[in-house]
């Protein structure tokens, strides 16, 4: 199966992708996680890219192309945080074609603004392994400390509220375009995107049997 999971920041959509991935046995590929990535080991890409997610803009569709390439094959897969605008929708069929591939299904995860805004202030990931908490809903069980690898917590620098509403902007702009283009293919989803990571995953799971 090849799914892309897409939704605004904050949607859960990397949480869901993680979850989904497993339950259906497909490799996840996260773009905002492999990005974080390069930045963190401070490859060549890693610097090119870093100031435009500082700030909460997209990164130029040239240099992320190459990154969905090679990692996307003929196989299954989970893809979140890519296509985000209406080329590289686009674009993402032109590499599925020429890897003899296509797109099954896009799940939409739909959710409000204030929400997000709730969950990203509150959201804190590992500077070590990148896994997710959320101070009231997912709280790690020491304080600013990860369960899974002991390291630090940290607030991503653009969870920072006037970030958030940056990003927010930048998806609303293209939102429409990506649902239109894909609903005329008939692989849109929409899943309400409101609730627990528990809640929204069951409906994933109903929407996808
Ligand atoms: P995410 O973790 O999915 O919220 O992505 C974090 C940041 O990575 C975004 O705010 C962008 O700066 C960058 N990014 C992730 N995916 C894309 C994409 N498809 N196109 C351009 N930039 C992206």
């Amino acid at each position: 199966m090849r799914v892309i999971l897409f939704g605004s920041p904050g949607s859960g959509k990397g949480t869901q992708a993680m979850l989904l991935a497993d339950a259906l046995g497909v490799k996840q590929i996260s773009l905002g996680d492999i990005l974080r990535e390069e930045v963190k080991k401070k490859s060549d890409l890693g610097q090119e890219v870093k100031s435009y997610m500082e700030r909460g803009a997209l990164v130029p569709d040239k240099l992320v192309s190459r990154v969905i390439e090679e990692n996307v094959d003929g196989g299954g897969f989970l893809l979140d945080g890519y296509p985000r605008n209406l080329d590289q929708a686009k674009e993402l069929d032109e590499i599925l074609k020429r890897k003899s591939s296509a797109i099954d299904s896009v799940i939409y995860l739909d959710i409000d603004e204030q929400t997000i805004i709730d969950r990203l202030s509150k959201r804190r990931v590992c500077k070590s392994c990148g896994a997710n908490y959320h101070l009231k809903s997912l709280p790690s069980k020491k304080e600013g400390i990860c369960d899974r690898c002991g390291n630090e917590l940290v607030q991503r620098k653009d969870d920072d509220p006037q970030v958030v509403k940056k990003r927010w902007a930048v998806f609303i702009e293209e939102v429409d375009k990506i649902l239109d283009f894909y609903q005329k293919k008939r692989k849109l989803v929409k899943i309400n995107g409101r609730g627990g990571i528990e809640e929204v995953f069951k409906r994933l799971k109903q929407e996808l049997q």
